[in-house]
């Protein structure tokens, strides 16, 4: 009996030691939101371990510096951006993590952007003192499924660098994903295709690329410009504007005020509905492809 006691615990110690050893042989991502870090996850399958810094929930606009968040960085080999201004206060945890890997201009220190076809790209400088979130452009476009094939493609290429030897796998596993993606991107043109046209309203100017993607418009904002609060103005211009062009859907952010949202809807005959505007970000959300299976089909079904 006790034997087989001793001969447990030993197993059982051997088992912690393969876990605690494996765990050190991963690659160790910090992806600066979810979106990124389900798409790193896939790439990288069992050689990495991602972290991301913001929550599915939380608006990636504006996050506020922790501690742990400059604890999570100290020991990154990689770090995966967006880019275009939307998490731009990953520099100030940077500087605070003390981790000369993914300094500025350091081969961990990556970029997701690249080789996107940035939307909304001002035609005059934005005035960053207004208040203007977005003066490079739309930078929330890894909500458009369609733009996974390039981001993934950076996130290969960044792992790749790092560890060369496992180039073949990161590269079936985009592959596999790709496979699945496709399959889903069926699905959703098909759920989209009847509703070709139609116009939405938008809390925060977040979902031109997918609107983009399914040949749906987008009609108006209830932010005055991208980060600035709705006024009651301008609140008024889009329920008029709603009423004459009879727009039946105002897409909603989880960390927006969904009570004014509702309100405006109310008054203009529409529904207010939540989408997630990162991976997390609703329940049942929690996979890239989870994510984008939730918003389109709760488009789709409030525009039917
Ligand atoms: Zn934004």
């Amino acid at each position: 009996m006790l034997r087989a006691l001793r001969t447990l615990l030993a197993f059982a110690v051997i088992g912690l030691l393969v876990t605690a050893a494996s765990a050190a042989d991963k690659i160790r991502v910090v992806a600066t939101i979810p979106d990124l870090k389900a798409l790193t996850e896939e790439v990288g399958g069992k050689l990495v371990d991602v972290e991301s810094l913001a929550r599915g929930t939380q608006n990636a606009h504006e996050l506020e510096i922790r501690p742990s968040l400059m604890l999570k960085l100290r020991r990154a080999d990689l770090l995966m951006e967006n880019g275009l201004e939307l998490d731009s206060w990953a520099e100030v945890a940077v500087q605070g993590a003390n981790n000369p890997n993914i300094v500025r201009g350091a081969p961990g220190r990556v970029d997701v952007s690249h080789g996107i076809q940035v939307l909304e790209v001002p035609s005059t400088r934005v005035d960053r003192s207004m208040g203007d979130v977005h003066p490079l452009g739309n930078p929330h476009y890894s909500l458009d499924p369609g733009m996974a094939p390039i981001i993934t493609q950076n996130i290969a290429d960044a792992l790749a660098r790092f560890a060369s030897e496992h180039r073949a796998e990161f590269e079936k596993n985009r592959q596999a994903f790709l496979a699945r993606l496709n399959e889903a991107m069926a699905r959703w043109t098909r759920a989209m295709e009847p509703l070709r046209g139609a116009k939405v309203v938008v809390y925060h100017p977040q979902w031109i690329y997918l609107l983009s993607r399914f040949g749906l418009s987008q009609a108006a904002a209830l932010e005055d410009r991208p980060g600035i609060p709705a006024s009651p103005a301008h609140l008024t211009r889009v329920i008029r504007q709603m009423k004459d062009e009879q727009i039946k859907v105002i897409i909603v952010e989880p960390w927006n005020d969904l009570k004014l949202a509702t309100r405006v809807a109310d008054e203009a005959g529409a529904k207010a509905v939540v989408l997630a505007s990162m991976v997390g970000g609703v329940k049942g959300a929690d996979s890239y492809i989870a994510a984008i299976d939730h918003n389109v089909n709760a488009l789709a079904q409030a525009l039917r």
